[in-house]
């Protein structure tokens, strides 16, 4: 039998562990390509690895009837047009759903309460100013979290971790999510969007893109906040409307955001023209951070352990059903 084929589309820093068990799978190569390039190799491959670089959309799968199984260590599955994938038997592999695994994921809860603290307590302005020689204690004075309200908006593996920081931190917390059956005695679960955003101080976003939750936060929504209101986004892009978000920040209906994600984040020319990125440059009560939420060393290097384990396993029970 012909050895699988195997392209790892997002090779970098791909750790060694993950790397023996996909090579004992297949033949891997390892290859960074831009779409066109992706578009020219990808009949020759029966599994893609991927992470959150490519758009694996129709226009994408339409060019391969080989392609059997999509890799992907996210939980977030909007890079992947899931619908036409399953109509054509294409596989998708993915963290979603993996809840025992992913409650020991830490990163992305980390760092929305980095971004959080860094926005609330001046940090990335006030170390610039100290990169010029300058000590103004006055000019970066922040506000504390004790005794505030933090409003979840999803409380699934991230926003049940992002509660327990702000309980620590002295804070109420307020949750919307009306799916969600996980525990949450202590908290004060909430029926409507708006009552939340009407008695929370900081509104944290933790809800997978998808039909209901594109633009969730908009111009309506933002006009229920008050001056001292902050928004943290670490979900997806999309589910803020940008435009909306910079005339809130500009006119001062709300205090101030920390983001990890914007629109469109694989076109370059989006991020240059990106309403967000220009006011962000001229003004300090917004910051960005390049979709690093989940980027620690700990977390990708157990993710594509347990995703290399997982494709194993896939392909083995699928040879045992074929054989
Ligand atoms: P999860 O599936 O564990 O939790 C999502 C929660 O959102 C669920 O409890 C669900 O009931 C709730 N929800 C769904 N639709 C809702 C709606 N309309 N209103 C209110 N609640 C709603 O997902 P998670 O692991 O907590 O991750 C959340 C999202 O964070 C992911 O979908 C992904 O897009 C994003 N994410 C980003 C990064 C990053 O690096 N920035 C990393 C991991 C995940």
């Amino acid at each position: 039998m012909k050895p699988l084929q195997i392209l790892n589309l997002e090779p970098e820093g791909y750790c060694d562990s993950a790397k023996s068990i996909i090579e004992n799978i297949g033949k891997v190569d390892y290859r960074l390509l831009n779409r066109n390039q992706l578009k020219t190799v990808l009949p020759k491959y029966d599994i893609l690895i991927v992470r959150l670089k490519h758009q694996i959309d129709k226009e994408i799968l339409e060019l391969t009837d080989r392609l059997k199984i999509i890799v992907t260590a996210t939980t977030g599955l909007d890079h992947i047009d899931l619908e036409y994938a399953t109509k054509n038997n294409v596989a998708v592999l993915s963290l979603k759903g993996e809840l025992e695994f992913l409650d020991s994921v830490q990163a992305t809860a980390e760092h929305t309460w980095a971004i959080l603290l860094s926005l609330i307590r001046n940090i990335p302005q006030a170390f610039s100013s100290v990169k010029n020689n300058t000590w103004e204690r006055d000019k970066y004075k922040g506000i504390e979290l004790h005794g505030k309200t933090l409003g979840l908006i999803g409380y699934g593996r991230i926003g049940s971790k992002i509660a327990k920081y702000g309980k620590s931190f002295g804070m109420k917390i307020n949750i919307y999510d009306p799916y969600s059956d996980r525990e949450m005695t202590g908290y004060n679960k909430l029926p409507m969007l708006s009552d939340l955003l009407i008695t929370s101080d900081i509104i944290s976003i933790h809800v997978p893109l998808d039909k209901n939750t594109q633009r969730l936060i908009g111009q309506d929504e933002l006009t229920l906040l008050s001056p001292t209101n902050i928004i943290i986004n670490t979900s997806r892009g999309e589910i803020i409307d940008e435009q909306a978000l910079v005339n809130a920040l500009k006119s001062k209906q709300i205090a101030g955001a920390a983001l990890d994600v914007i629109h469109n984040e694989r076109d370059q020319n989006s991020i240059n023209t990106n309403v967000l990125i220009e006011y962000s440059k001229t003004n300090s009560n917004l910051i960005i951070t390049p979709h690093i939420s989940g980027a620690t060393y700990e977390s990708m290097e157990k993710t594509e352990v347990f995703m290399a384990n997982k494709l194993s396993d896939f392909v083995r029970a699928e040879s045992t059903l074929s054989g």
